[in-house]
Parts: structure tokens; C-alpha cells; sequence
């Protein structure tokens, strides 16, 4: 089943861990600014003059109570001027710490006429206490007369700034108490998220190192799968190599192989090494292979032409120079273009070659061409008189009366005949012209670059020579012999058939006028 193509792509490995460590580092962040906040908070709360104004309220009015008996009591003169000052002192100490102080900022609504109250009490402390001067007794009693008379108003008002001062206190503890609960509250957040983060962190770390442990186990598998294989390798390479050298070695073909520029040699085999007698195999080049260095020259340019060079026929050098055969092939060895090349010696078929040529083309009694030969011959050197438009002239010649020869002095000296008339032909003749026995005792000669004119004088010359052949039977009695001869020059683009006719009815004419002559084609 094809795999389905996730919506969104996964998210590689890495990234998540980064994204669990950054949430991890968030949360321990938060959690670290909430325990601030928290701890401020309790440190404040934890405070021991704070939220002492409640106290400091009560002890003004208790105050201002005991400095209106004391005021009373010394215009009652019984009490000394330096008694108030000390409760004149006493009340300032109280109502000197609230001042500037807000002490109703948390009534749900303002109260006025406490703060006037406050402030009344602070200003009338401060100026008592200003004026108010040991052993100043006039002075003194001022200020006793102004207390009997301004706080005896002010006791009841007093009652309800403390009253005000209670209830403000009680709200501001209240919304500090909130706050505290929404930092625990925002604490236990974070730290549940600072869990579940480090949790993940945790578990994918956890996964991350098994599967990297998995993986590092399947890698040292393979690996050593993977060491095995090529030590096997290495081992049938090895083998292989060794098997393919023995085999090169043991073929009939010498072998070499060579880089393409033929300076590295990376293989000689032992046939090519004692051929060449070569010391080492670095001796080898296709200069040393091939007797002529042009060859070698011209092989090693098809062979890169081509890529391939097969049955290429040619003198290789050895002790003797002989006829060989080389192949190659431009192949790749070692990550390189490399020359494989192999050879082998064809000297003998190409003797047997010659020999058979020689059997098939010639006429074995008298050592001419035989009628085959001939005709292939005779038709080559008229095309080439046709194409330089040459003379050329061909003599049809017949011993006369040679049955007689065979009946009067047997098959055998006919037959020596034969050869002694082969032997005068060659002899008369030039190699330039082609001579042949058509059959039984029947010759024929075309002779190049002759007209019938020449010709006739060469026919005569034939006829004359053989008549004076000088020939003799078995019992010493001298044979005479004489030769008929037709002759027909070369008409343009005439076939050699219609020559050969033409000097055929010449011939005939020659027999029917008598015989030991020569007639010519009249047209
Ligand atoms: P003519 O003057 O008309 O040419 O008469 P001829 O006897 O030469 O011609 P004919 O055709 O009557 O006889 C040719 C003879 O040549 C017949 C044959 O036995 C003989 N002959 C053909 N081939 C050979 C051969 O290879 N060796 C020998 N010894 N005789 C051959
Ligand atoms: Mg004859
Ligand atoms: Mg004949």
C-alpha cells in the first residue's frame, strides 16, 4: 500500500528538542519571576511596621486623651509645665511617621472629613511641639489652654479616622492577598507547564537516545557486513585474478595489456615475453610487436578510433619477422582507459595460403598458368589496356600434329613436349605478358602494350624458335615440332572471349593453310 502524504511535514528531530528546550527555559523563567514576585510579596507582608497604622491611629487618640487630662491638670496647677511638654513630645513622635503617609488610598469611598481630622491633629502636634520649651512656663500653659479648648472636638472624629484607617487597611490587605493568590496561582502554572516540558524534554531525549543506540548497533552491523563482503571480495578478486593470469599465460594468443598511452604495461603474458625476449614486462610497447614502426603507429590509431581493432594482418617482430594477426580493445582497467592487445602467429597458413594460390593457378606439367588462371589474368591486363587505351595482342598457338608425337612415341614423350614448349614460352616471352595452356596442347599469350604488327614479328619469332627446338625421342632419334599460331589485337571495350574467338579463327586458318604458320585476324 502507497504510503499517504502527511498533511503537514514532520518535524525533523532536532527542531522538536529545541522547541521542548526553549518552553523548558520559558517556563523556568516564569517560574523564576513569579517566586521573585512571590517572595517580594511575603517580605512586605512579613514587614513589622507595616500595616502599623491601625496602631499608630489608636495611639493618637489615647494620646490626645492623656495630653487633655495633662493640659487640664496643670491650668488646675497640678501638674508642672514640663510634664506636657513630655505628652506634647510624646504625640508629635506618633502623629510624625504619618505624615505624607496615605492612609485611606483603600476606602471603597473617600472620607473626607477623616483625612481633615489627620491632618488637623498632625499640624496641631507639630506646632505644639514647636513651641512647646522646657522650663517655659507661660509658654507652656498657652499651649495647655489650646488643647483644653481644640481637643476636646476632636476626640470623636479622631475615633473615626481610626475607624476609616481600619477599614482601608483591611481592603488593602485584602487586594494584596489577591495578588498573592494570583502569583501562587501563576507559579503552579508555570511549574505544572515546567513539569510537562521537562517531562518532554525528558521522554524525547530518552526516545532520541534509544533510537540513536539502535542506530549505532545497525551501523556496527553493517559495518561488519559490509568488512566481511569486501574481505570476500577481496579474496575472489584476488583468486580471480590470479585464475585469469594462468589462463593468459596458458592461451596460444600473446596477450598484453597496457594503459592507452601504452607507457604503463600492467600485463605481458609468457608466450609474448619469450617471443619478444623481453626482461621485464615494462619492455613491451606495440613499436616492439609490430615489425614496422609506422604499423604499429597505424594500429594504435584505429585501435583509439575505434575503440576496438580486430584480425588486423601484419609483420610482427619476434627472432624472425613474421605474419601475425593482432586484436585490441580500448577498455577500462583501474579507472583508466587501458590497450588490451593479442596476437598470434599466422606464417603457416599464410604459406599453405601461397601454395594453394600457386596449385590452383597453375598448370602443373608445364609451370604456366592454367586456363583458369588465364582467362582472370588476361582479363585483368586487357581492362587496364581499355582504361589506358593500349595496344594488346593476343596469340593463340597449337602444335601441329601432336597426336602423332603421343602415337609414335608414347604419352610420356608427349608430355616432355609439353613442358620443353612451356619452358621456350617463358623463356621468349616477357613477364609482362601473361601465358597460359588453355588445354591438352593449346597455348595462349597475350602480350601487353604490343600491337599486331609487333606481334606478328613475336609469332613469327615463337614459330621459328620452336621449329628449332632442339628435341630428341628415347632412342636418340631427332622430333621435329612446329607450332600453328593465330593472333587478334584488342578491338576497343571487346570482351576477352571475343579476342580469343577472333585469334581462334586465325588459328584455324593457320592449320587449314598448312600448318607452321601464323595468320592474323582480319578484323
Ligand atoms: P592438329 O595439327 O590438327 O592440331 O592435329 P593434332 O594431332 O595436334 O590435334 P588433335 O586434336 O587431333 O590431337 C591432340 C592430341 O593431344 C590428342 C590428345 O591425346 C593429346 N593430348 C592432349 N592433352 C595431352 C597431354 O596432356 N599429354 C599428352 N602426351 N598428350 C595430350
Ligand atoms: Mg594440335
Ligand atoms: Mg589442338
Amino acid at each position: 500500500m502507497p504510503d499517504t502524504p502527511a498533511k503537514y511535514p514532520a518535524m525533523p528531530a532536532r527542531l522538536k528538542i529545541v522547541a521542548l528546550a526553549a518552553l523548558v527555559i520559558a517556563m523556568t523563567l516564569t517560574v523564576a519571576g513569579s517566586l521573585w514576585l512571590v517572595q517580594k510579596q511575603a517580605r512586605q507582608l512579613a514587614l513589622p511596621t507595616l500595616h502599623s497604622e491601625l496602631w499608630q491611629a489608636y495611639q493618637i487618640h489615647m494620646e490626645l486623651d492623656r495630653l487633655l487630662l495633662a493640659a487640664q491638670a496643670l491650668l488646675d496647677g497640678k501638674l508642672a509645665s514640663d510634664d506636657l511638654v513630655v505628652r506634647v513630645q510624646v504625640l508629635r513622635s506618633l502623629t510624625q511617621p504619618l505624615e505624607g503617609q496615605h492612609l485611606f488610598d483603600f476606602l471603597p469611598e473617600s472620607r473626607p472629613a477623616a483625612e481633615t481630622t489627620l491632618k488637623r491633629v498632625i499640624a496641631l502636634s507639630r506646632d505644639w511641639d514647636q513651641r512647646a520649651h522646657w522650663g517655659d512656663t507661660p509658654g507652656v500653659r498657652q499651649i495647655a489652654e489650646q488643647a483644653v479648648q481644640a481637643l476636646p472636638a476632636l476626640q470623636r472624629p479622631m475615633h473615626e479616622v481610626m475607624v476609616a484607617t481600619n477599614i482601608s487597611l483591611a481592603n488593602e490587605l485584602d487586594v494584596e492577598r489577591q495578588h498573592l493568590y494570583q502569583y501562587f496561582t501563576g507559579l503552579g502554572w508555570a511549574l505544572l507547564g515546567l513539569l510537562l516540558g521537562g517531562s518532554l524534554l525528558v521522554l524525547r531525549l530518552v526516545g532520541n537516545y534509544r533510537e540513536a543506540r539502535e542506530l549505532s548497533h545497525n551501523l556496527s552491523e553493517l559495518n561488519q557486513h559490509l568488512e566481511q563482503r569486501v574481505t570476500e571480495r577481496t579474496t575472489e578478486l584476488a583468486e580471480g585474478q590470479a585464475l585469469l593470469r594462468q589462463i593468459l599465460d596458458a592461451s596460444p594468443s600473446d596477450v598484453a595489456l597496457t594503459d592507452s598511452s601504452g607507457k604503463q604495461v600492467y600485463f605481458v603474458n609468457q608466450r609474448l615475453m619469450q617471443r619478444l625476449n623481453l626482461s621485464s614486462p615494462n619492455d613491451f610497447s606495440l613499436s616492439r610487436l609490430f615489425n614496422n614502426a609506422r604499423e604499429a603507429l597505424h594500429f594504435r590509431e584505429a585501435l583509439q578510433a575505434r575503440h576496438r581493432v580486430d584480425d588486423w594482418e601484419g609483420m610482427l617482430a619476434g627472432e624472425e619477422p613474421y605474419w601475425g594477426v593482432v586484436s585490441g580493445r580500448l577498455l577500462e582497467y583501474q579507472g583508466g582507459p587501458a590497450l588490451l592487445i593479442w596476437s598470434y602467429d599466422i606464417s603457416l597458413r599464410k604459406r599453405m595460403e601461397q601454395e594453394l594460390l600457386v596449385l590452383a593457378t597453375t598448370d602443373a606439367l608445364t609451370g604456366l598458368n592454367n586456363r583458369h588462371a588465364f582467362m582472370q589474368r588476361a582479363n585483368e591486363l586487357l581492362k587496364t589496356a581499355e582504361r589506358y587505351d593500349q595496344n594488346c595482342t593476343l596469340l593463340m598457338l597449337d602444335i601441329d600434329y601432336f597426336k602423332q608425337i603421343n602415337d609414335n612415341h608414347g604419352h610420356q614423350m608427349g608430355d616432355q613436349v609439353l613442358a620443353s614448349l612451356g619452358q621456350l614460352l617463358t623463356r621468349e616471352l616477357r613477364e609482362v605478358d601473361i601465358v597460359g595452356r588453355l588445354g591438352g596442347e593449346e597455348f595462349a599469350a597475350l602480350l601487353a602494350q604490343t600491337d599486331q604488327i609487333d606481334a606478328l614479328q613475336v609469332a613469327e619469332r615463337l614459330r621459328a624458335s620452336v621449329e628449332a627446338m632442339p628435341l630428341s625421342c628415347a632412342n636418340g632419334h631427332p622430333l621435329s615440332l612446329t607450332l600453328s599460331i593465330g593472333l587478334a589485337s584488342r578491338h576497343p571495350a571487346e570482351p576477352l572471349e571475343g579476342v580469343l574467338g577472333r585469334a581462334d579463327m586465325a588459328l584455324y586458318k593457320a592449320k587449314t593453310s598448312g600448318r607452321n604458320r601464323v595468320s592474323w585476324a582480319m578484323n
